[in-house]
């Protein structure tokens, strides 16, 4: 008879919490005889060690589910005997609200590390005033090079993705403008600022703010005029929705 370390998952009651100490460890003496008895054969897997008052411990080898009738009480349970499973407290009583355990999860595959956004909206969820490609004689292209979004005055600009800052300064019509190189070789241009918040030659990363919005250079009214260029040039110029929708940005 060996006695195992690991507790056995199934539970079981015998004998009733409240007994006198001597009484209980009495019915725990006849409790092994009866368990002995009613498990022939079986005594190498399923071990009753002699009890103490309020609490008896029965083991057995791992992951062997016990016979009916047998204990595993290692200390006072909150569990009661089902009302009507025997008249005698001296019986042992099966706990019949409880499950059998069930085999450990295997452990779960840690978690993918949050990917952090790569895009941005230059101005998440402001509308669209005035769309790219509109003819325009007051531009030199003869169409507006850009895209306007209606800002108020000073709102967050933002990076549309990582990259470099080419310029960050004033630039005649275009008031204060930031150009900014992204990952992919294309330029983004932020015009119309009121607060330049980054340097030429500073790194920032998609959703960083750059400045903020404003009125400056030729405008009628607080708006962030942006390009998305295919070269730091004016007039190479490609639809700045279009570009940020490829990769993925979807809040303008
Ligand atoms: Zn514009």
């Amino acid at each position: 008879m060996s006695l195992s370390p690991r507790i056995n998952p199934y539970a079981v009651f015998h004998g009733p919490h409240r007994r006198k100490a001597a009484s209980a460890a009495a019915a725990s003496a006849v409790l092994l005889g009866v368990i002995l008895a009613a498990v022939p054969g079986s005594a190498s897997a399923q071990t009753v060690r002699p009890t103490t008052p309020g609490s008896s411990a029965f083991t057995a080898e791992h992951g062997v589910q016990p016979s009916t009738g047998v204990v595993q009480l290692t200390e006072p349970t909150a569990y009661l005997p089902p009302v009507g499973a025997g008249s005698s407290q001296d019986a042992v009583a099966v706990a019949l609200n409880l499950t059998p355990g069930s085999p450990p999860a295997p452990p779960a595959a840690p978690a993918p590390a949050p990917v952090a956004p790569h895009w941005s909206a230059p101005v998440p969820g402001a509308p669209i005033t005035n769309p790219f490609g509109v003819p325009n004689p007051e531009y030199a292209a003869g169409y507006h090079t850009g895209v306007d979004f209606a800002v108020d005055q000073g709102t967050p600009v933002l990076a549309v993705g990582d990259a470099t800052t080419v310029s960050a300064g004033y630039a005649g019509s275009y008031g204060n403008q930031i150009v900014l190189k992204l990952a992919d070789g294309r330029y983004a241009q932020y015009a119309h600022l009121s607060r330049l918040d980054v340097s030429t030659g500073q790194q920032v990363t998609a959703g960083q703010q750059v400045g903020a919005s404003g009125s400056t250079g030729n405008s009628t009214g607080p708006h962030l005029h942006f390009e998305i260029r295919t070269s730091n040039s004016y007039g190479d110029v490609i639809d700045p929705i279009g570009y940020l929708a490829g990769h993925g940005v979807r809040d303008f």
